[in-house]
């Protein structure tokens, strides 16, 4: 499934189009990346019809043990020990998957 601007609705639930596609609120954000903007709220989250994996060499769920560890509190150069990886990694994870739900 192409994840474009059609596919995509405002994850922000106070926005007013909050679920509702087609509105013409939504705009791509970035081209290198999945990334949208809500024109009505100014939120930006990452495509949710398609997960964000697909450029990554890193078995996913390691990304998601690292953002585990990072809304947990644990500091960047902490869970890069923990999880074996470089803290650039960590770093260049946490940037990319900011708004990433981990529910
Ligand atoms: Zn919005």
């Amino acid at each position: 499934m192409t994840v474009t601007v059609r596919n995509q609705c405002c994850p922000n639930k106070k926005c007013v189009y909050a679920g509702q596609f087609l509105r013409g609120n939504v705009i791509s954000h970035s081209r290198k990346s999945p990334r949208f903007l809500c024109k009505a709220c100014g939120k930006t989250w990452v495509a949710h019809r398609e997960e964000p994996r697909y450029h990554l060499h890193t078995d996913f769920q390691k990304v998601i043990e690292v953002l585990k560890f990072l809304s947990g509190g644990a500091s960047v150069r902490g869970t890069a020990r923990n999880m074996g990886v470089s803290t650039s990694t960590v770093q260049r994870w946490k940037t990319r998957f900011a708004d990433y739900s981990l529910t």
